[in-house]
């Protein structure tokens, strides 16, 4: 690992004055992703500014008809919340299901969504709620937010600040894990909102999609039983020593039966 100076902003205005200027210059959250790629030389930032003394960033608040929260929240602190539990509990569920209790207190739903790791849980949940991403700049709709394999609408330098999730009616979210990671191999995120029916799905494809075939028919009859005969095609999917192509495409149907019946 190469030096590089390393800075504490208190705010996000000193956050992204630090950042100006500074091609090689990296935000640091829960460090669950980051140093991993340090360690292994795989990116040599000349400054690492840390987020974790900006409190602003670990807010949680129910806003109006939608749950805002902040950046630095941590993977277990969503699950824990109360707010969360009461409003969107499928939510608080796929926080407490990421990796392990260790990646669950450093990791942040800002880190994990600024990372765009195509087996993270949180887009399902992005994506399928119809949330936005609030940045340092502006706010970003979920469907033009993640772009492709670890690449999000995010410029170079953009802070991301908070998410906030309308609150659905019904959202559940059912993953096949990685059975010592516990990334997504298959993780199928339903909610029936005030728009109607969304399926998300992450980890099969190189960024989260939706599957318009069985959002219509949940929209016809919100059961489990709908999804019967509605099949996706392997083409386009990941592939590999945990899952085949043709395997994930299987479990999007399964993990998208276990969503609603966990909505019921
Ligand atoms: C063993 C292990 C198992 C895991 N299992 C899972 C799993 O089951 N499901 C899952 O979803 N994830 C899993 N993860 C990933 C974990 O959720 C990470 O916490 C997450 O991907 C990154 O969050 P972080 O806060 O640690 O970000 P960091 O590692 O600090 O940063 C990640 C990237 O985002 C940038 N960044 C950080 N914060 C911001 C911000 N606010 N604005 C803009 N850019 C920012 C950084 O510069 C860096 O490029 C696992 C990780 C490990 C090590």
């Amino acid at each position: 690992m190469k030096d590089f100076q390393f800075h504490r902003p208190t705010t996000v205005a000193e956050a992204v004055a630090l950042m100006a200027g500074k091609d090689g210059a990296k935000f640091l959250s829960g460090g669950q992703s980051l140093l991993p790629v340090l360690k292994l030389d795989l990116a040599e930032p000349t400054d690492l500014i840390s987020l974790t003394g900006i409190a602003e960033l670990r807010e949680i608040r129910v806003d109006g008809q939608a749950l805002v929260i902040g950046a630095l929240v941590t993977h277990d602190a969503v699950a824990r919340s109360a707010d969360v539990r009461k409003h969107i509990p499928g939510l608080a569920a796929l926080a407490g299901g990421i990796g392990d209790p260790q990646v669950r207190n450093r990791g942040t739903l800002g880190g994990s969504v600024a990372h765009a790791d195509p087996s993270a849980d949180y887009p399902a949940a992005i994506l399928a709620l119809g949330a936005t991403v609030h940045t340092n700049l502006r706010k970003i709709d979920a469907e033009e937010f993640f772009t492709g394999l670890f690449e999000s609408a995010l410029a170079p330098g953009e802070l991301v600040t908070a998410v906030s999730f309308p609150i659905p009616k019904r959202a559940a979210y059912a993953k096949f894990a990685h059975r010592a990671s516990k990334y997504a191999l298959v993780g199928v995120m339903v909610a029936l909102t005030s728009s109607g029916v969304r399926v998300a799905v992450t980890g099969a494809g190189a960024k989260v999609f939706r599957v318009s075939a069985m959002e219509d028919a949940l929209t016809k009859g919100f059961v489990p039983e709908a999804l019967s005969g509605i099949t996706v095609s392997a083409d386009d999917l990941n592939g590999d020593a945990e899952a085949s192509a043709e395997f994930r495409a299987h479990l999007i149907g399964v993990m998208a039966k276990r969503a609603v019946a966990a909505c019921q």
